[in-house]
């Protein structure tokens, strides 16, 4: 091999000795497994339009609502005082991705992320349509500026932004729900400048990844790409090229591999995968599907380069669990459960009773104590809730702001309130005190709090 066919072990790919970016032409993919990708990546996107209009209870199937600290996750809602449930759902999901790729490799990159999606099923199809395959597009970079150059590249790009913005659009919507959404769009843009100015610089954002930065993302950016090289092992499942059969290669040696160079011509980020397991092998099939058609064409059977681990092509055969895949299940499973209990057991409300800042007691006519608090309910259920507050721990009243204690379904209530005890009730000058909540007589929850007195 010559020292430039080595240089993959040195820096990217797409990247030249003086660090200068080589911009990748990939071929157009097709075959088998890039159908199968392309009609996942459509359930997908459809998936991902469709969240912020599908209704469950009235509520998004999936809502992000980080300025009022709500989270709807498939109808669950989550609010600030879940933050440990919804640790706990995150932990579950990376732990699964963590544990998927230990046992099929980057299969997420090459299905299911978002990157890749937007990239590989969107963008460079309208490239391809645009500009034709990679021989006519890389003419075309390297041509001077026709007529039907500028045509070419302006409805491109003009395609590119329009898709930039309803993506930033449809990301907006997941933070904000579809009727908001409708709202904004609706009020006049100087009504929510802030907003608007950063829905230009996200749409800038994805414009330029996906216009020009492209695959770097994978290659250079992206943290999961960089913990491949702990998370992959000999028995991971990833897209590999068979060299026990594909050696020596080359049109007069025995190997099956001719050395044709269609599955590098054909990878989205410029690599040759007879180099081995890399970290830019995004796992997207295309080399595979390319291989398979040479392989037809040579009259050989197909799979030299397939989905498969370093230990099969080495040993022939291998098992999809080992202990390393078994162990991560197990925790996974351990987590999982944890986060079923504490989200099945959770309360159906979440009271916060906290004396109101910058006010001590008042000692009044009548014998007695008075201390200020701030209430705050949190309903979570999906009816509306008649609730009353009592003194569970001492003798005393309570004196609402307010008169009835309604908290809509899925609202939060925010009121203040005065606690009286009489003096003889207290014996100190920090006395805890108890409260509970009902509903309809019955106890839901229960709050401790500080009392003070002199
Ligand atoms: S496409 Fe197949 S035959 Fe051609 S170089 Fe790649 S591995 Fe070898
Ligand atoms: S090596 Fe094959 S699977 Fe990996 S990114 Fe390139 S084309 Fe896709």
């Amino acid at each position: 091999m010559s020292i430039a066919e080595l240089s993959f072990r040195d820096r990217p790919i797409n990247m030249d000795a003086k660090g200068s970016r080589k911009w990748v032409y990939a071929k157009k993919p097709s075959g088998k497994w890039y159908r199968r990708r392309t009609l996942f990546s459509w359930f997908l996107l459809l998936f991902w339009i469709a969240v912020p209009w599908i209704r469950v209870n009235e509520n998004p199937l999936i809502l992000l609502d980080i300025a009022n600290r709500k989270f709807i996750i498939f109808g669950a809602i989550f609010w600030a005082q879940d933050t440990f449930i919804l640790a706990l759902l995150m932990l579950s999901f990376v732990l699964f991705i963590v544990l998927f790729t230990v046992t099929f490799g980057r299969i997420w990159c090459g299905w299911a992320c978002p990157q890749t999606i937007f990239l590989e099923m969107i963008f460079r199809k309208i490239e391809y349509l645009i500009e034709g395959d990679y021989k006519k597009r890389y003419k075309l970079d390297q041509g001077p500026w026709t007529g039907e150059k500028i045509l070419k590249k302006t409805l491109k790009h003009g395609l590119f932004i329009f898709i930039a913005i309803a993506m930033t659009n449809v990301f907006l919507m997941w933070f904000t729900g579809s009727e908001r959404w409708l709202e904004l769009v609706r009020e006049p843009f100087r009504q929510n400048l802030s907003g608007f100015i950063v829905m230009i610089v996200v749409s800038g954002v994805f414009y330029w990844i996906y216009s020009f930065f492209r695959e770097q993302v994978c290659t250079m950016v992206c943290p999961y790409g960089r913990m491949q090289g702990v998370l992959l092992d000999s028995n991971s499942i990833v897209v590999s090229y068979d060299y026990k059969r594909g050696e020596p290669r080359g049109t007069k040696n025995e190997g099956d591999c001719i050395d044709c160079h269609q599955c590098v011509s054909v990878c989205p980020t410029g690599i040759d995968i007879r180099n081995g397991t890399q970290l830019e092998c995004i796992n997207c099939t295309a080399c595979i599907d390319q291989c398979n058609k040479i392989m037809h064409i040579t009259n050989k059977a197909p799979g030299l380069i397939r989905y498969a681990s370093e230990k099969t092509i080495k040993e022939g055969h291998a098992s999809v669990w080992n202990t390393r895949n078994r162990a991560y299940s197990v925790v996974l499973l351990v987590i999982f459960s944890f986060f079923i209990y504490t989200f099945v057991s959770r309360p159906v409300i979440e009271t916060t009773i906290l004396r109101t800042p910058g006010l001590l007691f008042q000692e009044n006519g009548d014998n007695t104590i008075s201390n200020v608090y701030n209430l705050t309910i949190v309903n979570k259920t999906h009816e509306e809730m008649p609730l009353e507050i009592r003194l569970l721990s001492h003798k005393g009243r309570i004196q609402m702001a307010g008169n009835s204690m309604i908290v809509k379904d899925q609202g939060r209530f925010e009121s203040t309130f005065i606690l009286f005890i009489p003096k003889e009730e207290l014996n100190s000058d920090k006395t805890e005190v108890e409260f509970g909540i009902f509903n309809n007589n019955e106890l839901i929850e229960t709050y401790k709090a500080t009392f003070v007195s002199p």
